[in-house]
Formats: structure tokens, C-alpha cells, sequence
């Protein structure tokens, strides 16, 4: 992207919300475009003051915004039409930060408005569990208060939505930071939010990472809605301790999915190379192992290969671009690293296999052969466009081998036969196991959440809704007139 280029983004907007209004800071921060590696904006950074005036902004707020659910529903349908109406510009920005094609940053905004829809949307009673001569007993689900929302740079607007919605219709109030890598696509939608909210009820705020901490420690939130890597996660938990302040954590993944000898080869390449490549493989929820039955393996390799080998790599806002660079340099360092790890043990490069030869983050899409278990590019976390193929004789085996791993977040099967997919599906120790796609579960109505290290609570539908409420029981001798 060019300097030209760049001065028709929309980088006036890019001020915190606090209190309903732009506030100017300070301090600022560098962000990068991942497509050139150069800086290309000033992100503002709150002081500890600015944000002692968020969360006290926000706490005003809740004692109004709890009392109307009407007005909440209301609220958030503004917040999508407003979004919608906004999208080509902040579309324009997320793909200048984040790297992603432009098409790709729009359907991330489209998601994050149906998101927002649905909620509005959503309407839960308070249970009734007893009316019999015993008693009369109801359960009323009240908010928590203030949520602090920290979010990070692969999905920025939309994993931020997916915190907003939720917990704004539940009475909630928030303080919301995007990653550093990613700060100013959602800094605008602050900006275009306090246009349809009450001020106070979403604060926005940037910084480089002590912010994060400086919330998670901080003494108004009640809730940590929480996005990113599990060290971060845990870290979170830590600080949450102190003051048992209610925790969502969406962690990190390393997926497989379970190709068996009579899955549609064509379709299971297409879906798996959909799931694999998509925003250049930086999605919590990407397949990033496959273990493909050894009647289909060589077939399934050669029709993945041909797939990547005609995908067109280039900077997000070039028309027709695919696939653009990955975020920032650590992750295409590790990525680089992991796929020359898997190299140096065996493992051929199919397609791919090494950076490509331009400026920004740009990694070749990488399908490799040859990769046996125990490479780290199977065990570890490696969010990229690089994506092993391993084989299988046995089923069971070839669930055990899904198992191992200390993540557990998204999984799928391809097969010809439902009932045969469903019974190994049961079997995976995973939040979301699709059949014949990978990841057909996200979905606004489903929970959303991850066993083991990939998180902590869910996200989405009625469950993801209830995390941003506490029970309250009210019961009395009988029901009331
Ligand atoms: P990260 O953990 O480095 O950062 C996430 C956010 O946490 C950023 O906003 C960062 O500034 C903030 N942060 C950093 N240190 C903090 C601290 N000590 N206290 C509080 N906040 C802190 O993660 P990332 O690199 O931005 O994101 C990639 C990771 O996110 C991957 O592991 C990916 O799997 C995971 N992820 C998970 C999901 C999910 O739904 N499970 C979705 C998307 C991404």
C-alpha cells in the first residue's frame, strides 16, 4: 500500500471513546502495515488516568442501562445499521492493519452485524422452577456490571463484537481494548458507536500491552471477557484471582480434522483448504492438522496442493487477492520457524515451504507431506498458511492422535456416512466437532468455547449471553398476584 493510498483511510478517527466522547491522549503508539512491514499510523495511548476515567464512566453508565432492556435491543440494532452503513471505510482500515483481502474484511464486518442482530433479538424469560403448593420460585438473570473486553488482532471487530453484544443486551457496561497490532478499526467503531449508545456504556481504549494488564488488575470490572494466546489466558486467570472477578477466556487451538477413505475428495479439499487458508490461517478455529485415511491420502495431498498452487498471494487491498500477508513479524517468525522445523525433520513441501521473496509478512501457502507426530508443527500452536497432512490405517487410532493435544477448541470429519462421522465426532475431545465442514458451528445460536487449554466459558447463543449474568433466585410462598 502506498503513501497514497493510506492518506484516504479514515486515520482522523482513530481517538479513544470515553464517556461518549473522542478524548485526544498523549501518548501514541506505532502500528504497521503488515503488507510493507512500515509503520503507517500513530495509535493513541491512555494514560492510567484515561482509563481510571473509563471503567468510573462505565460504572456511571450501568446504573441507567441495566434498567432498560427496550432501550438496549433498540441500541443494538442501531449499532449494526450504523456499522453497516460504515463498513466500507472500517473495512478499508482492518485491512490496511490487520493484512487481511478487502472482501475478507468485509465479511468480517457482515458477521459481526448479524452478530449484533441476533442479539437484539434474543429474548430470554426469567425461569420459573417451582409454583406448586411448596413454593413459587423464579430465576432472574442480572447483570454483572462492568466488563473489561480485551480482544486480539486476527478477527478484531468482529471477536469485539461477539464480547458487545452479549453482554450490552444482558444490562452490562464495558471498557473494550483491541491488540496493538490492530487498534484502529476498532477505535473507529467506537467512534461510530458513540454515536448510537448512551455515553459510557462502551468505552474504547488503546495502549501498547500493560494496558491489558492495567485492566484485567484493575478494581471496577466485574467480568474479563477475554480473547488471545492461553499464556495470555492464564496470565488473565492470575490476575482475575485476586477479586474473583468472572472470566471468559477464548484461547488458542491446534484443530484436526479426520478425512476417512469415503469422504468426497474434491469437496474435503475445497472446505479443508477454506478452513486451513482463510485469513492467511490465523483463526483460532483453522484446521491446522489433517490425518487422512492412507486409501486417500496421496489424493487428498495432490487436489490440496493444486488448490494452494493457483490461490493468488497479495497485499489486501489489490483486487482479486486471496490470501495477504500474516499479521505482524513474531508470527511470521514462528510460522517460518515451524515449517523449518518440520523440514529439517523429514517433512516435504508439497506447495509453500518458505517466505515469499517481497517486502511485509508475507509466507508462501504451505501444504507438507512427510510429517510424522511429535514435530512441532503438529503439536504446537502454528496459526499460519502452512498445513501438515499426516495418514491413518485405523479410526481409533486416528482419534487418539486427534486427542493428543493440550488444545481442544474446534475439530472436524469428512466422510460419505453421517451416522459413521458422528459416532468419531462424539469421541473428540473438542467445544465444536462439524461434519463436512470445519467450523459449520459458528454460528450466533451455538456455544462457542473451547476444553482444555483453548479456554474457559463460551461465547454465543443463550449460553454465551449467560456469562455475562449472575443467577438470582427470588422465591416466596406462592406465586404472585
Ligand atoms: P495475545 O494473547 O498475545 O493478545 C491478546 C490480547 O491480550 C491483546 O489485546 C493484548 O494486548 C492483550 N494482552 C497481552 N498481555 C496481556 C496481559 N498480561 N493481560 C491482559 N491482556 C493482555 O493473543 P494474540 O496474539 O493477539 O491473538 C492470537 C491468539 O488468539 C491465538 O492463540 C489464537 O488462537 C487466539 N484466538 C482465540 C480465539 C478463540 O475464540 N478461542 C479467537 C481468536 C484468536
Amino acid at each position: 500500500m502506498t503513501t497514497a493510498e493510506t492518506s484516504s483511510l479514515p486515520l482522523d478517527q482513530a481517538t479513544v471513546t470515553i464517556d461518549g466522547a473522542a478524548v485526544k491522549t498523549t501518548g501514541t503508539f506505532s502500528v504497521i502495515n503488515p503488507a510493507t512491514g512500515d509503520v503507517f499510523a500513530q495509535a493513541p495511548s491512555v494514560t492510567p488516568e484515561q482509563l481510571d476515567e473509563a471503567f468510573a464512566s462505565a460504572q456511571r453508565a450501568f446504573t441507567t442501562w441495566q434498567r432498560d432492556e427496550p432501550a438496549r435491543r433498540a441500541a443494538l440494532t442501531a449499532a449494526a445499521d450504523a456499522i453497516d452503513a460504515s463498513a466500507a471505510s472500517l473495512a478499508s482500515l482492518l485491512t490496511a492493519e490487520q493484512g487481511k483481502p478487502l472482501n475478507q474484511s468485509l465479511e468480517e464486518i457482515g458477521i459481526g452485524t448479524t452478530w449484533l442482530r441476533y442479539f437484539a433479538d434474543l429474548k430470554l424469560a426469567p425461569e420459573v422452577v417451582q409454583d406448586d403448593d411448596q413454593g413459587y420460585a423464579v430465576v432472574n438473570r442480572v447483570p454483572l456490571g462492568v466488563v473489561a473486553a480485551i480482544a486480539p488482532w486476527n478477527f478484531p471487530l468482529n471477536l469485539a463484537i461477539w464480547k458487545i453484544a452479549p453482554a450490552l443486551l444482558a444490562g452490562n457496561t464495558m471498557v473494550l481494548k483491541p491488540s496493538p497490532f490492530t487498534p484502529l478499526s476498532t477505535l473507529m467503531m467506537g467512534t461510530i458507536l458513540s454515536d448510537v449508545l448512551p455515553k459510557g456504556v462502551l468505552n474504547v481504549v488503546s495502549g501498547p500491552d500493560p494496558l491489558g494488564a492495567a485492566m484485567t488488575s484493575h478494581a471496577i470490572p466485574r467480568k474479563i471477557s477475554f480473547t488471545g494466546s492461553t499464556p495470555t489466558g492464564k496470565k488473565i486467570a492470575a490476575a482475575a484471582a485476586s477479586d474473583l472477578k468472572r472470566l471468559t477466556l477464548e484461547l488458542g487451538g491446534n484443530d484436526p480434522a479426520i478425512v476417512l477413505a469415503d469422504a468426497d475428495i474434491t469437496a474435503t479439499a475445497q472446505g479443508l483448504y477454506a478452513s486451513s487458508f482463510y485469513n492467511a490461517g490465523q483463526i483460532c478455529l483453522a484446521t491446522k492438522r489433517v490425518y487422512a485415511h492412507e486409501s486417500i491420502h496421496a489424493e487428498l495431498v495432490e487436489a490440496m496442493a493444486d488448490i494452494v498452487k493457483s490461490v493468488r498471494v497479495d497485499a489486501g487491498n489489490v483486487p482479486g487477492a486471496q490470501l495477504g500477508p500474516l499479521n505482524n513479524r513474531p508470527q511470521f517468525d514462528r510460522v517460518s520457524e515451524l515449517v523449518s522445523d518440520a523440514l529439517a525433520h523429514g517433512a516435504r513441501a508439497v506447495t509453500g515451504g518458505k517466505p515469499l521473496d517481497r517486502p511485509g509478512f508475507f509466507y508462501e501457502p504451505t501444504i507438507l507431506d512427510h510429517v510424522t507426530d511429535g514435530t512441532r508443527i503438529v503439536d504446537e500452536e502454528q496459526f499460519g498458511p502452512a498445513l501438515p497432512i499426516l495418514s491413518f490405517r485405523d479410526e481409533d487410532d486416528a482419534v487418539t492422535r486427534a486427542n493428543a493435544s493440550e488444545f481442544g477448541l474446534t475439530a472436524s470429519v469428512w466422510s460419505g456416512d453421517l451416522d459413521r462421522a458422528s459416532d468419531l465426532a462424539a469421541q473428540i475431545d473438542a467445544g465444536q466437532i462439524s461434519i463436512n465442514s470445519h467450523g459449520g458451528g459458528v454460528q450466533p445460536n451455538l456455544p462457542f468455547g473451547g476444553h482444555k487449554l483453548s479456554g474457559m466459558g463460551v461465547e454465543n447463543g443463550p449460553w454465551g449471553y449467560y456469562s455475562f449474568t449472575e443467577t438470582q433466585v427470588i422465591h416466596s410462598p406462592s406465586r404472585r398476584r
